[in-house]
């Protein structure tokens, strides 16, 4: 019998991940790595997909590779149908190899360079959307010189705060968007020039925003400007692009609310609930327009999990300000830290562990999990926000420790710190394991640094 946990499922008492043993592909594989599910991708796409065309039938979907833009990622998404948001010259030129048509692509971004908007312009992109007055310029010229169209939505600030991660706030005195205020004179200066078609509008209020209430707000203010513009500028826009920001629960795995974990740790609703609200704005007040979502966590997320082992364990004495001994913590390290798993730092998101190697094993202890790296700060965040995590007994060197929600925006920021080999990932595809990223070699770690003999490419 298969059971879910939060982080994998038990089958027969061993922890699967669709279908695969992880403590056997521990102990065929090195650790740490990421093992990521193509079936998981492509329900995921597919519920996200189903969630917003139920409700609004001209909705199409572009996928933040951000998120994750391996490239057996990116062509799962290629091949459930949906398209591609990037946000870089790199991450566009990923998803041309990848197989994407530029018309399948939007292009995002707040400081592009004149390289990259020359890349989107001869290729063709389906939009860019521009961030600032000084880019629609710099785009009107590239534009000109190349003598082909450049198609756009602007992206505007309306203002509304989500509630997430401060650090992912892009709204409401984030640097993402134009001002309103200056919003109909961006679009008449596009609508006025011969080689640009600007044809949405484009918001997107942050990541990780675990409330609805900003998606009401943000769709009204959106849809107020959408038609504020259209008649200051007698122009038909063809789109809304409400961008992405769908929530994945980062909290506790005992469900007890910790009093001072932040609401964006929490995440009640499901994409039917962001899908309603968003839909719902649109169909009331604007069922004519296409509408342009650009999810990146809630397609990733669950489409991965993070394999590490325990390399190390200590008792250490917890002591009061006179030093007295008040009581004892059991350390585990492991050889997964930020450098593989960076939002457990970054952000301090919950990532919920099962101990594959102690499956049975029904007592528990408190353990606080630390990472490999020389630094106090690489320490896993505990159960319900506090320092530590309630793991089977015993659990001691040698334990496969797995990590679930794991495959957003991690191997993107996976960093060599301290010459730690960036983790490999392997895919579950068709019942089989392969490998789709591989661990770097030491050779890696010093292949861009000059003058050193056999490296130097000058
Ligand atoms: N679109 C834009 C413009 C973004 O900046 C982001 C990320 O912040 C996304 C889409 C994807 O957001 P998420 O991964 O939270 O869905």
């Amino acid at each position: 019998m298969s059971v879910g946990t939060r982080v994998a499922e038990v089958t027969g008492g061993r922890l699967t991940f669709d279908g695969v043993d992880l403590l056997d592909l521990a102990q065929r594989i090195p650790t740490p790595f990421y093992l990521y599910s193509a079936r998981r991708v492509r329900w995921n796409i597919e519920s996200l997909r189903n969630a917003f065309t139920r409700r609004h039938i001209d909705t199409e979907v572009f996928y933040a590779s951000k998120a994750c833009s391996l490239m057996w990622f990116l062509r799962q998404v290629l091949a459930s149908g949906i398209d591609v948001e990037v946000n870089s010259g790199g991450e566009l030129w990923k998803a041309l190899q990848a197989g994407f048509r530029p018309d399948q692509i939007v292009f995002n971004g707040v400081a592009k360079t004149l390289e990259e908007l020359r890349e989107g312009v001869r290729v063709g992109v389906r939009a860019f959307i521009v961030d600032s007055l000084s880019e629609l310029e710099r785009l009107a010229g590239v534009a000109s010189t190349e003598q082909l169209p450049a198609r756009l939505a602007l992206r505007a600030d309306i203002d509304v705060p989500a509630r997430t991660h401060p650090g992912l706030v892009t709204a409401h005195g984030g640097k993402f968007g134009l001002d309103p205020d200056d919003a109909v004179e961006a679009f008449r200066f596009a609508a006025a020039h011969q080689w640009l078609e600007p044809q949405g509008l484009h918001v997107h209020l942050g990541s990780q925003v675990t409330t609805l209430e900003p998606y009401e707000r943000g769709m009204e203010a959106a849809l107020d400007l959408y038609a504020e513009v259209e008649a200051a500028c007698d122009l038909e826009l063809e789109y809304l692009d409400a961008g992405g920001g769908f929530a994945v629960p980062y909290k506790t795995s005992t469900g007890v609310e910790a009093a001072d974990a932040a609401d964006y740790f929490r995440a009640p609703h499901g994409l039917d609930d962001y899908a309603q609200v968003v839909c719902g704005v649109v169909e009331r007040r604007r069922p004519d327009l296409r509408l342009l979502v650009e999810p990146g966590r809630s397609i990733a997320a669950t489409s991965a999990v993070l394999v590490a082992r325990v390399e190390a364990e200590k008792t250490k004495a917890v002591r009061d300000r006179s030093g007295a001994k008040t009581g004892e913590e059991r350390w585990l390290m492991l050889d997964a830290g930020y450098e593989t798993l960076l939002e457990h730092r970054l952000y301090e998101w919950y990532f919920p562990a099962v101990v594959a190697s102690r499956m049975g094993v029904e007592e528990t202890a408190r353990y606080r999990l630390a990472g490999p790296l020389c630094d106090s700060g690489d320490v896993w965040i505990g159960d319900d926000h506090r320092g530590f995590r309630e793991l089977p007994a015993g659990t001691s060197v040698g334990d496969v420790v797995v990590f679930g929600q794991a495959g957003a925006y991690a191997l993107e920021m996976m960093t060599p710190a301290m010459a730690r080999p960036r983790a490999a990932a392997f895919a579950v595809e068709d019942g089989a394991v392969r490998r789709i990223r591989c661990r770097d070699s030491f050779e890696d770690l010093i292949a861009n640094d000059e003058h050193w003999e056999g490296t130097d490419r000058s």
